[in-house]
């Protein structure tokens, strides 16, 4: 029980907790499997059934174990799932938990480097891996951010105090001499960059958005015509982002085109493989990274495809030191900490305290070996073909975008529907709620071509062919269900 006096949980009972979650957690990741993957509640059920006032008393651990298993596990999402293949999975994998785990235990704050000596220089090593395995040259010094959006967000930052003369003295706005910034991204980029435009005060009609081709990849061509004009109307281009995976398709910008263009402007050109980055790990992919180590910055998520706990996003940078001297604050309380010639990264971003997320991939990283993640990535690469071949051999289906990375969008297409394509975005929205609804596996959707997709992204350490076949099994039955449905109905609904 709580103690009533002013003390922590003891040592003996926080031995006795402990081992009760870790036989509790084991059990979890030995049975997800058998669990429906979506969750299981309404909007308010988990709300309702907790207490709208803290109790005066404290609870013990296993009180409060129970109220997880009866309240909040029906209202969990099984990310951990091998049927988890919606959005980009994110892999809870056992290094990286307990990574995790022993992040909270230390407790480290890696602000300073003397603040956790540990976590300063570990965040450097393994970021400085983590930049070999990606085939990056040495010049790119990485940072962890909480996530991909927060990383986007810093590049622009980057950007900006590399391009605009005074950015910190006099900002952006109020001056009558500064051309309007804008920032060049394709109708497939991420919404983070959006969102980092408007945050950055820039306003939305700064995000030039530049046409894809047939297979979702960014127009070098149509990137520099429309920057030449806006130019001419008075814009002044800070960064091109090209995207290694985009998040609807899994498709490639060709980079090395990319670059050429920002170098020839002299445009910061920062590269979003927040998704993708982790296919750099294998060699049969190293055409997709072409110029992707002529960036000035890169955004790799481990927290999606290098089975790394949420959260912890690496935000690369030739040009750290840019970022260094925009934000360089030197607060009388942090003074003298440091010996000279130490690496921190607080002046590097946004925050001053940040977690000690350099240990679960640290863990991650030395659990799997270089080989161990190659093999992984690899497989999921190969099973994403093996769908896609699936998806083309059935003529009750059609594929919607090419297969560069592991997401796979396809639909079903029954004769009857073909002609009307809202009939088909009706039949294919039913077929998703069913397959969700089964249990096994949970798929997302997004619009190509003004079509909805079923859209299947694999990168789950656990999720193998068993899992995909079965998604698959799960995909064609209901579509021959809701097929018969839709004929026994005289093909009105
Ligand atoms: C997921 C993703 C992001 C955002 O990452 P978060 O960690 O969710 O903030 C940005 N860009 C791309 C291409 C992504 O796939």
């Amino acid at each position: 029980m709580p103690s009533p006096s002013t003390d922590d949980m003891s040592p003996a009972e926080f031995r006795d907790a402990a081992a009760r979650l870790t036989e509790w957690a084991a059990h979890y990741l030995e049975t997800v499997e058998q669990r429906r993957v979506g969750h299981a509640v309404v909007p308010g059920l988990v709300r309702s059934a907790l207490p709208t006032e803290l109790p005066a008393d404290g609870a013990s651990f296993e009180v409060m174990l129970g109220e997880v298993e009866r309240v909040l596990m029906p209202g969990v999402t099984h990310w951990n799932h091998p049927g988890f293949m919606a959005y980009f999975p994110s892999s809870g994998s056992g290094p990286g938990v307990l990574g995790e785990y022993m992040t909270a235990l230390l407790n480290q704050q890696a602000m300073l480097w003397s603040t956790s000596p540990a976590a300063s220089e570990l965040e450097d090593v393994v970021l400085t891996w983590l930049c070999q395995l990606l085939g990056l040259p040495p010049q790119f010094e990485g940072v962890c951010h909480e996530g991909g959006s927060a990383s986007n967000l810093h590049a622009m930052v980057a950007a900006l105090a590399a391009t605009v003369p005074e950015f910190r003295a006099r900002g952006l706005a109020g001056r009558g001499s500064l051309p309007r910034p804008c920032v060049y991204a394709s109708s497939h980029a991420h919404a983070s960059i959006a969102k980092a435009v408007v945050l950055l005060g820039m306003g939305d009609e700064a995000l030039r958005t530049v046409p894809v081709d047939d297979q979702f990849r960014m127009r070098p061509a149509d990137l520099a015509a429309r920057m030449a004009a806006d130019r001419r109307a008075g814009w002044l281009p800070v960064a091109v982002v090209a995207t290694v995976g985009t998040t609807s398709t899994g498709s490639v910008d060709p980079v090395a085109a990319v670059v050429q263009v920002c170098a020839a402007e002299r445009v910061w050109c920062h590269v979003d493989a927040s998704y993708g980055g982790a296919a750099a790990l294998v060699s049969d992919c190293a055409t997709l990274f072409d110029g992707v180590a002529s960036a000035d910055s890169i955004v790799v998520n481990p927290h999606k495809w290098l089975f790394t706990p949420v959260d912890l996003s690496v935000f690369y940078c030739r040009r750290l030191d840019v970022l260094r001297e925009l934000l360089h604050v030197s607060p009388e309380y942090l003074a003298g900490g440091d010996p000279p010639g130490v690496r921190n990264v607080k002046d590097a971003g946004m925050a001053l305290g940040r977690r000690f997320r350099a240990l679960k991939l640290w863990m991650v990283l030395r659990y799997f070996g270089a080989a161990g993640l190659q093999t992984r990535i690899a497989a999921h690469l190969a099973l994403a073909q093996e769908l896609a071949a699936w998806v083309d051999a059935d003529p009750g289906f059609e594929r919607l975008a090419p297969v560069s990375l592991s997401v796979v969008c396809f639909r079903a297409v029954p004769n009857h529907l073909r002609l009307e394509d809202n009939a088909l975005d009706d039949f294919n929205a039913e077929l998703l709620r069913r397959v969700n609804a089964d249990g096994h596996t949970l798929l997302s959707s997004t619009r190509l071509r003004g079509c909805l997709a079923l859209r299947v992204a694999i990168g789950h350490v656990r999720t193998s062919d068993r899992h995909v076949a079965r998604a698959w099994e799960s995909i064609r039955a209901s579509a021959d269900a809701l097929l018969r449905e839709y004929q026994a109905a005289g093909w009105r609904r």
